[in-house]
């Protein structure tokens, strides 16, 4: 059974080049456009992994994960953080927020299935980030 990741991204090009990789490495991928949404998506689908992003508008990515990670129905969920290159410095919001992971963008495309592929594994691949291509 394929593996199910929801992207939860605002701007449509990320969310759909997200979307082609993933898809290409035969994950099943869902789509939510904002915080609420990727709540109620996640709540709905319990996706193997969700790919947060952080600024957006309405529910902002780190008050969604904050949700899903203070629900005990929603707590075991991995989500990870994507992140605009000025936030790197913002890591700690992240750990205390429950999130097991980020990824800084511009997303390295060529590295990103590896690193799905170790999140998912859950391995101690706790908190690395993909450099800039
Ligand atoms: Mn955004």
């Amino acid at each position: 059974m394929p593996r199910k990741i929801l992207i939860v991204e605002d701007n449509a090009n990320n969310r759909r080049l997200f979307s082609d990789i993933l898809t290409f490495h035969d994950y099943e991928v869902s789509e939510a456009i904002d915080g609420q949404d990727g709540v109620d998506q996640a709540r709905k689908l319990m996706p193997d992994l969700i790919l947060m992003d952080i600024q957006m508008p309405g529910m902002d990515g780190l008050t969604a994960g904050s949700i899903l990670k203070g629900d005990p129905a929603t707590a075991c969920l991995k989500i990870i953080a994507l992140t605009s290159f000025a936030m790197q410095g913002d890591r700690e919001k992240f750990l205390e927020a429950g999130f097991d992971g980020y990824l800084s963008k511009p997303i390295n495309t060529r590295e990103l299935p590896e690193q799905i592929k170790q999140w998912m594994d859950g391995g101690e691949a706790i908190l690395n980030r993909v450099e800039m291509a």
